[in-house]
C-alpha cells in the first residue's frame, strides 16, 4: 500500500531464553503486514531481563518504567531462568509494569487451531476468552509471617479486591461478551470465600444490569475448570479475578494444545499508558538457543497488538496466515510433534501474508 504511513513505538523486551528467538518472527510479521496496510513500527529494544538481574541485581533500571511510558505498545518475550527466583521476575518486572501501566485486563484467546495436534483436537468450535483481572485480587502484598521457625508459625495473606477495580474489568468482559453475541461466565468461590468472592458476585449480578443483552452465569472455580476440561465448547467469554484467571487460562491453553502457540495481551483499556503483550510460555530453558522454539504464540500476541492499536484488518491477515499455515501445511516446531525450526515456520507465516 502507498501514502501515508502510521509509525508506531514499539519497546520490545525480549527477556530471557526463547523469549529473544520468538519476537524476531513476531517483528518480521509486523513489518510484513504493516508494509501492506501503510503501518511502520519503530523498535527500541531493553534487556530487561533475568541476565541483567545477575548481573546487576535489578531486572531493569530503576527509570525502566518511565523509559517506556510514551512507547504505543511493549512486546514481551519471556522472563525467567533457572537460578533466578521467580518472584524476581515477576515483582522485578512483569507485576510492575502491570500495575503501573494500569493493564488491568488479561486477554487470552483460546481457540482450537486446524491442524493443531491437542487433548481435545476433536473438540468442535472452541473459541473462548478468558479475561482474568491483572493488578489487584489474590496476588497482593498484604500479609506477613509471624512465628518464623516455631510450633506455632503461620503465614497470613490478604486478598485485595476494590469495587473500581472489580467493576473496571467486568465492564470490559460483558461490553466483549455483548460484542461476540454469545454469554459470560464468572468464576467464583463464594461457597468457600467469604468476603471477596461474595462481594465479587455482587458486583457481577450488578453490572449485568447495564447490559440485559448479554447472558451470563456464575460458576464456582472447582466445578468450571472439569467443565472446560469436559466441554470446552459451551464457553464464550469467562471473568475471573487474578489467582483464578491464572489457572483457568494456563488449563484453557493446555486444553488448546499447547502452551507454545497461547498469547496473552496485557491490556490497559483506558489507553493512558501501554498495553503488553507476551507470549504465555516461559523462557524454556530446555530448548533455548537451538532456534527450534516455536513463535506462534508471539505471532499470535502480534496479532492481538494490531488489533488493540486499531488495525483489525492487519491483525485478521496474521491469524488467517499463521491458521492457513497449520492447516494446509504439516510443517511444526518440535513441540507440536514437528522437526521444523522456528525459521522454518515463521517463513511458512510470511509467506502466506496477504494471502489468507
Ligand atoms: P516459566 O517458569 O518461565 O513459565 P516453565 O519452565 O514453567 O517456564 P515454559 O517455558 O512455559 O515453562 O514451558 C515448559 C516447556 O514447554 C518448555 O520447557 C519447553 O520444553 C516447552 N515450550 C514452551 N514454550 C515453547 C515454545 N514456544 N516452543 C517450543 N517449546 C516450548
Ligand atoms: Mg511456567
Amino acid at each position: 500500500m502507498v501514502g501515508m504511513t502510521k509509525r508506531y513505538r514499539i519497546a520490545l523486551v525480549p527477556g530471557d531464553g526463547i523469549g529473544r528467538e520468538v519476537l524476531p518472527p513476531a517483528c518480521a510479521v509486523l513489518d510484513a503486514v504493516g508494509a501492506r496496510h501503510g503501518i511502520g513500527f519503530d523498535y527500541d529494544p531493553f534487556d530487561w531481563s533475568c541476565e541483567r538481574y545477575a548481573a546487576e541485581g535489578a531486572m531493569m533500571p530503576a527509570d525502566g518504567l518511565d523509559r517506556i511510558r510514551h512507547h504505543d505498545a511493549i512486546l514481551l518475550g519471556a522472563v525467567g531462568w533457572p537460578g533466578t527466583p521467580d518472584h524476581v521476575s515477576l515483582w522485578g518486572l512483569l507485576i510492575p509494569v502491570r500495575r503501573r501501566f494500569r493493564q488491568y485486563v488479561n486477554l487470552r484467546p483460546i481457540r482450537i487451531l486446524d491442524g493443531v495436534p491437542g487433548p481435545l483436537a476433536n473438540a468442535p468450535d472452541v473459541d473462548f476468552v478468558v479475561v482474568r483481572e491483572n493488578v489487584e485480587g489474590e496476588y497482593s502484598e498484604v500479609g506477613g509471617r509471624l512465628n518464623r521457625g516455631f510450633p506455632d508459625e503461620m503465614a497470613i495473606q490478604e486478598a485485595v479486591f476494590t469495587r473500581p477495580g472489580v467493576e473496571r474489568v467486568l465492564e470490559y468482559a460483558f461490553t466483549l461478551a455483548g460484542r461476540r453475541g454469545k454469554d459470560l461466565v464468572s468464576a467464583t468461590k463464594s461457597n468457600g470465600i467469604v468476603h471477596t468472592m461474595p462481594f465479587w458476585d455482587e458486583l457481577v449480578a450488578e453490572r449485568a444490569t447495564r447490559h440485559p443483552g448479554v447472558a451470563w452465569r456464575q460458576e464456582h472455580i472447582d466445578a468450571l475448570v472439569a467443565k472446560i476440561v469436559l466441554d470446552p465448547g459451551r464457553f464464550d467469554v469467562i471473568v475471573a479475578s487474578n489467582l483464578f484467571g491464572d489457572i483457568l487460562s494456563d488449563l484453557a491453553a493446555a486444553v488448546a494444545g499447547g502452551i507454545g502457540i497461547a498469547p496473552a495481551a496485557n491490556l490497559n483499556p483506558e489507553r493512558d499508558f501501554p498495553s503488553m503483550f507476551e507470549p504465555v510460555h516461559g523462557s524454556a530453558p530446555d530448548i533455548a538457543g537451538q532456534g527450534v522454539a516455536n513463535p506462534l504464540g508471539a505471532i499470535w500476541c502480534a496479532s492481538m497488538m494490531l488489533d488493540h492499536l486499531g488495525h483489525p484488518e492487519a491483525a485478521a491477515e496474521v491469524y488467517g496466515s499463521f491458521t492457513h499455515v497449520l492447516a494446509t501445511t504439516p510443517v511444526r516446531t518440535r513441540d507440536l510433534g514437528g522437526t521444523a525450526s522456528t525459521k522454518e515456520f515463521t517463513d511458512l507465516v510470511l509467506d502466506a501474508i496477504g494471502h489468507w
